[in-house]
């Protein structure tokens, strides 16, 4: 068989997806063929947009992630729609900064719940569908250079973060003999709102640029080559890697 990078035919599920990194690993899956199921709590419309621009189909699911009340609506409602789910993104995500002497438990709470709590719960809902059926699947966690790394002042952030590392070695290593693949992207620093605060702090913007050997902070779409690459046969025989796209700044 020739090496596919083909998602034709194929429904990806991508939550937060009305923007940043989200938006880009939509509009990239569609480029391949797939048809994008995008979840989020606010308007899809640029997003629906740029899938429909880049040729592909999309279906807007209203979700707010920070509970588990819309994790079993999120599959049925994807397969209501074209009969299948065959890729799940887990891309939302939060951040929430505070020294950790003053960190509270509001903001910690907030962050395990979307970035942690729900991504298992959904992986879990579309597991069990996949595994009811018979059918095989892909799982892209969107982790970070905090999975790897310690940070200052985002403690729940690279909790979450460092554990969504861990599940996704723990979920691949249940899965892979079912035929589920489970893997992470740990995307470096990107242009988003999640590191606006950063990029407008003169002093953090340039020690980070300076850093990145590729000398740039990272551009949404340069995302989007990893994503389609770990939904895709291309990466069938890829489990549990958290794999960095990061400009080089871990290898520095
Ligand atoms: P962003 O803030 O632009 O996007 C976050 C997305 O998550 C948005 O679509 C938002 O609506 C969604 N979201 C947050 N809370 C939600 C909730 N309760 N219900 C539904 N949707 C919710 O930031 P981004 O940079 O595009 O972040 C995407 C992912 O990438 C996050 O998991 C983030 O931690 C991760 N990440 C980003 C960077 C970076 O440099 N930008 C680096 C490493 C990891």
């Amino acid at each position: 068989m020739p090496i596919s990078f083909d998602l034709t035919g194929k429904t990806a599920i991508v939550t937060g997806a009305n923007t940043g990194l989200g938006q880009a690993i939509s509009v990239a899956l569609a480029q391949a063929g797939a048809d994008v199921a995008l979840v989020g709590r606010s308007s899809m419309a640029e997003t629906e947009a740029a899938v429909s621009a880049a040729g592909g189909r999309s279906l807007s699911i209203q979700a707010d992630l920070s509970s588990l009340e819309p994790v079993d609506r999120i599959i049925s409602e994807t397969v209501a729609w074209t009969g299948r789910a065959d890729i799940l993104v887990n891309n939302a995500g939060i951040i929430r900064r505070a020294d950790a002497i003053d960190f509270t438990e509001a903001d910690w709470d907030a962050v395990m719940d979307v970035n942690l709590k729900t991504v298992f719960f959904l992986s879990q809902a579309f597991a069990r569908r996949l595994i009811t059926e018979g059918k095989s699947g892909k799982i892209v966690n969107i982790a970070s250079l905090l999975s790897f790394q310690g940070g200052i002042r985002i403690p729940s952030y690279t909790a979450s973060k460092s554990g969504l590392a861990g599940l996704t070695r723990l979920l691949a290593c249940e899965w892979a003999a079912k035929g589920i693949n489970v893997n992470a992207i740990a995307p470096g620093y990107f242009s988003t709102n999640n590191t606006e605060a950063l990029r407008d702090d003169p002093d953090r913007n340039a020690a980070i640029l300076s850093r990145i050997p590729a000398g740039h902070w990272g551009q949404p779409e340069e995302l989007g080559g990893a994503a389609v690459f770990l939904a895709s046969p291309a990466s069938d025989y890829v489990h549990g890697v958290v794999l960095p796209v990061d400009g080089g700044w871990l290898a520095r």
